[in-house]
């Protein structure tokens, strides 16, 4: 039976705290889009796997930490499909039939693989396929849209190629994907003004204690600027990251006006851990009810394993593997 509402696939890496780009730029829309959408939210463990394999005690806690997470930021499993992705083994299968459809000249396009060589990295073959097995986890679901930040523009776009082709050569089977990436939280900077990754060091995570809140936020830098002194505010880094906290029009007015950089600061502050408070509230409660989170998690693998598995067997069917 076709699903009433359209579609929605997206998932963060389990490879260390989820920071304030990550939500802005694409959490935040998964628990607006959730209402609209037939979402499934998933943890994506395989990919966490690509750089190097993390110890297992590692990749378990960072796991469930990403569950806990997405539970704490309101996205709500009785609307949403929230699953482990290595609880659905369709995802690898659906990968290795996408792998031998691609070339590795396309691959060798990507630009996460094209920025690891460029850093001398010795590339993992699973950092090279990983816009594959995305593939996979979006044309899996047939969702019609990927909420995702603007680094991921690329994987969409690999998926839709996929899908194209494989569509081409063995009948439509797969809808194609549309990334959906909002204008202003495309790219949040980090507290060094680059964008905000785990893998520059300059993040605020999410649910960081009152402490290393302070500490990020005092590492942001300013500039020799005089109190009182006019500047535009979108020059500042300070306040790039302090509107997705504080949007309103007062608070770009006296950062124009030259608000103090130590005001400011102190302001930021203050308005995440007010930001952030109902949230570690939630967390808090979940992650004191494991056997809960644990039943969230089998029932979502349940329900997308049945989707999945219905659509690999197509996939099968096309390819000629069933008989
Ligand atoms: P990271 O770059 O920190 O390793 P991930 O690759 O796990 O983050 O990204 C998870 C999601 O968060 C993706 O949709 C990605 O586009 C989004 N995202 C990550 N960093 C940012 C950022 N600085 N601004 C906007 N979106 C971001």
């Amino acid at each position: 039976m076709q699903s009433p509402k359209p579609r929605l696939v997206s998932g963060v890496k389990p490879t260390g705290r989820i920071h304030v780009g990550n939500y802005f730029g694409a959490i935040e829309q998964f628990v607006k889009l959730q209402h609209d959408y037939d979402s499934f939210i998933f943890i994506p463990n395989l990919h966490a796997l690509t750089e190097s394999i993390p110890s297992k005690e590692e990749l378990i806690t960072r796991t469930m930490d990403v569950v806990l997470d997405y539970l704490a930021v309101g996205i709500d499993p009785e609307k949403v499909t929230l699953f482990k992705q290595s609880d659905v083994p369709a995802h690898a299968s659906l990968a290795w039939i996408f792998d031998c459809l691609v070339t590795v000249p396309y691959l060798m396009r990507a630009h996460a693989y094209k920025d690891a060589e460029a850093k001398g990295k010795e590339v993992s073959a699973g950092t090279f396929m990983y816009p594959v097995l995305m593939a996979a986890d979006i044309l899996l679901y047939d969702a019609t849209i990927v909420p995702v930040g603007k680094d991921q523009k690329q994987h969409v776009e690999y998926a839709r190629d996929i899908a194209i082709k494989f569509n081409n050569q063995f009948g439509t089977l797969f809808t194609l994907p549309q990334e959906k990436i909002l204008e202003n939280t495309a790219i949040i900077p980090g507290t060094d003004g680059r964008k905000m990754s785990k893998s520059y060091n300059n993040t605020i995570p999410l649910f960081a204690t009152d402490e290393e809140i302070t500490k990020a936020v005092m590492s942001i830098p300013t500039d020799s600027r005089g109190k009182d002194e006019e500047k535009d505010p979108d020059e500042l880094i300070l306040y790039q990251i302090h509107k997705y906290f504080n949007p309103s029009p007062e608070l770009r007015a006296s950062y124009a006006k030259g608000l103090g950089y130590g005001d400011a600061k102190k302001m930021l502050i203050q308005d995440i851990i007010t930001f952030v408070t109902p949230m570690r509230e939630r967390r808090a409660t979940f992650a004191a009810n494991p056997k809960l989170v644990q039943e969230i998690l089998i029932s979502g693998a349940m329900k997308a394993n049945d989707i999945a598995m219905k659509k690999m067997f197509d996939v099968y069917e096309a390819v000629g593997l069933t008989q």
